[in-house]
């Protein structure tokens, strides 16, 4: 069997950095560290997190005053760091900067008198985050062309649209597409709010599809991004399953492909893509390639606090 390896792949630099903070404060303030929501959405990650010392919780009033606090990539509300310090907590936020930049984008729509259309998943931790930036009733999600077409705005001359950043490329262009058919002077963001990770992702996932069978996709059920790399996997006509692990993997499901596409979600270590391959050579006599790519080179500073 061929195991065809998508490049780019796994671990994007919001990631990174995040993971990064999480071990700089279990090393700046000793453990515990306490960490609000999965830091990314990876079982993976959390669990080798927990084993240094890390403690996820759900919300900050699980967070003892004397213990510092991480915020997750994917952003928080603003009531969230306002509330830690009104109780004088230490946090770090670990909110993607990729993500940051889309809330300073909100805020400064709103202050320009704006309606938003936010095109993103409901209940998703960034949209949460992202709704969290602005005054109640100021944006308005939309999830699907149907919603786009049926959405009622207050202003609709006075529009602007902003996305999620782990969407499926193809998926927004025609969510895009219907609002500027509703709404011609909505005003259009000035950079793509997809980031580079999700759109590289899912381009490498395009280009491999073609010589694939099948396809096994490596990340969280509740990870945006991995869901959509299976989706494009499978709009490309190759059947694909998302898995956590190479436990996780359907023998029966997957048979004997001759060529197996792999790849792996942005919250998704190359370790787990590695024990993928280990499990899939124990069975199979497999050959590897990994499609060529352009190096994404991209690394996010840290915050000053942790490496001052
Ligand atoms: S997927 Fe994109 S937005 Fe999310 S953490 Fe990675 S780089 Fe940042």
């Amino acid at each position: 069997m061929r195991v065809l390896i998508a490049a780019p792949r796994g671990f994007c630099a919001g990631v990174d950095r995040a993971i990064q903070i999480v071990e700089l404060a279990l090393e700046r303030f000793g453990a515990p560290v306490f960490v609000r929501h999965e830091i990314v959405h990876n079982r993976f990650v959390v669990e080798r997190l927990k084993s240094m010392g890390a403690v996820f919780v759900d919300e900050l009033d699980e967070v003892p005053d004397d213990r510092p606090v991480v915020f997750s990539a994917h952003g928080v509300p603003k009531s969230v760091p306002a509330a830690a310090q009104d109780r004088g907590l230490a946090y770090v936020d670990a909110t993607c900067p990729l993500v940051s930049k889309v809330h300073r984008q909100a805020q400064r729509l709103i202050e320009e008198g704006r309606h938003i259309l936010f095109i993103g998943h409901a209940g998703h931790p960034e949209v949460i985050g992202t709704f969290g930036q602005v005054p109640a009733g100021s944006m308005t999600l939309v999830e699907t062309v149907d919603d786009a077409q049926a959405v009622d705005v207050p202003t609709p001359a006075n529009l602007a649209f902003l996305t999620q950043t782990t969407l499926s490329v193809d998926d927004t262009a025609a969510i895009v597409r219907a609002l500027r058919l509703r709404f011609p002077a909505i005003l259009v963001p000035r950079s793509e709010d997809i980031c580079y990770a999700t759109s590289n992702r899912q381009a490498a996932v395009k280009s491999i599809a073609p010589r694939c069978d099948k396809m096994l996709v490596i990340g969280a059920p509740n990870s945006s991004n991995s869901l959509r790399l299976a989706e494009v996997a499978e709009r490309e006509g190759v059947p694909a399953k998302l898995i956590q692990r190479a436990i996780d993997i359907d023998w029966d499901w997957l048979g004997q492909p001759r060529i197996l596409g792999l790849t792996a979600g942005a919250s998704a270590p190359e370790v787990l893509v590695r024990e993928v391959v280990d499990a899939l050579g124990q069975r199979f006599e497999i050959v590897e390639e990994i499609a060529e790519h352009e190096p994404e080179g991209m690394v996010f500073k840290l915050p000053r606090e942790l490496v001052a």
